[in-house]
């Protein structure tokens, strides 16, 4: 048996964290974690000082296959599916590392993140596969083009019969893609509504990527269980529009917001002139009450590098406005949940997953703390 002692535990949940707690692990599971426990003699005993444990972070948006350099679209021109393979592994490992012990990938090429679900030393990985998008639309170079309704349908049915975790749906265009048009849907209410019947028949969760309200407000329609990034972006800059944020309340949809970036880069000025709207958004989104979970779209550049999701705590709190727990939850129990794994990972609980993060300090008082790490468990095992 494993017992850890820590100054302070974050359970994935509540925000009053316990104090000097002892998690006690068994055969890759927690089998306890309370304040003051007595490990049994046998145990082996890890004092890791004045220390925070809390759930392994869920980073439920990642791109393991793009390799986060300036050229991460054109790469896929010059580089074979053994090449994406192991740069995914690298990727996955550098997440694990930073205390990320469950990624969901949603947008690979030809399948190849799928091979990765069971080896050792990684996250726990989830794989969308292919992106579905239109006809040369965002991330069409990915293979993932579908025509029309039917085109859609049997999209989603491939993928179900590949053994996909979750199906991820282009319902606008996208930066990366050049031709297409971030502010504008890709796909019509038919043929978003064919994708979502067809992945829930499947027993799959279905997310859209949606950057303009158009886009938004036809995944909220159609009953999609989440909308990526969610930035209601127009064709000047970015403006919420509270009638599409009522949709996404009313059919009970996730927002996954995109967030996490590498400090100290310079941003292109037309981002950084994005970024107070941006903020204005977001804050619109909280207040109305809609879910947030905080992803990172890591992989798809120089900002992005696989290991930048707990950058996003900081990001939540000082430009979002979210409490520092609240930030916590949304890439832990709130994130595991949308990924559907809630029942398993995301919190310290008995029965639960010894997938665990030490940082030094306390992240509820400094958000630093996020990137001072002491220890990470996957499956109990040390891996950091
Ligand atoms: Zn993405």
């Amino acid at each position: 048996m494993l017992a850890l002692r820590a100054a302070r535990l974050f359970d994935g949940e509540h925000a009053a964290l316990l104090e000097q707690p002892v998690v006690l692990v068994e055969q890759g599971r927690i089998v306890a974690a309370a304040a003051g426990l007595e490990p049994p003699a046998d145990a082996e005993v890890v004092e890791l000082g004045d220390a925070t444990l809390m759930p392994g972070l869920v980073d439920a948006h990642i791109h393991l296959t793009f390799d986060a350099s300036r050229d991460a679209v054109g790469r896929f021109d010059r580089v074979d599916d053994a090449e994406l393979l192991t740069g995914a592994r690298e990727a996955a490992a550098r997440a694990l590392r930073a205390g990320v012990t469950t990624v969901r990938d949603l947008g690979d090429r030809n399948y190849v993140t799928l091979a990765l679900r069971d080896e050792p030393g990684l996250p726990r990985i989830l794989s969308a596969g292919p992106p579905i998008t239109s006809v040369k639309g965002h991330c069409w170079f990915l293979g993932g083009e579908a025509l029309g309704v039917d085109g859609v349908r049997q999209a989603v049915r491939e993928r179900a019969e590949r053994g996909v975790d979750v199906v991820k749906v282009m319902a606008t265009g996208g930066e990366l893609t050049a031709g297409t048009h971030p502010h504008l849907a890709q796909f019509g209410m038919a043929a978003m509504r064919a994708a979502v019947d067809e992945a829930h028949r499947a027993g799959l969760p279905i997310t859209a990527h949606a950057h303009g309200a158009p886009g938004i407000f036809n995944a909220a329609a159609a009953g999609f269980d989440s909308v990526e990034h969610c930035s209601f972006t127009t064709e000047t800059g970015a403006s919420a529009d509270d009638a599409v944020i009522q949709a996404l309340l009313a059919n009970g949809v996730t927002v996954s917001a995109t967030l996490g970036h590498l400090p100290g880069l310079e941003l292109p000025p037309r981002i950084a002139a994005l970024i107070p709207q941006l903020s204005a958004v977001f804050h619109r989104i909280r207040e109305a009450g809609v879910p947030v979970v905080c992803s990172s779209d890591a992989g798809i550049g120089p900002a992005k590098p696989h290991d930048c999701l707990p950058y996003g705590v900081g990001e939540m709190v000082t430009l979002l406005g979210y409490a520092p727990a609240d930030a916590l939850r949304s890439m832990t129990s709130r994130a595991a949940d949308l990924c559907r794994v809630g029942d398993r990972v995301g919190r310290i609980r008995a029965g639960y997953e010894a997938d665990l993060l030490a940082v030094a300090g306390n992240p509820l008082v400094d958000t630093a703390a996020m990137h001072d790490v002491v220890g990470v468990w996957r499956g109990g095992v040390r891996v950091r």
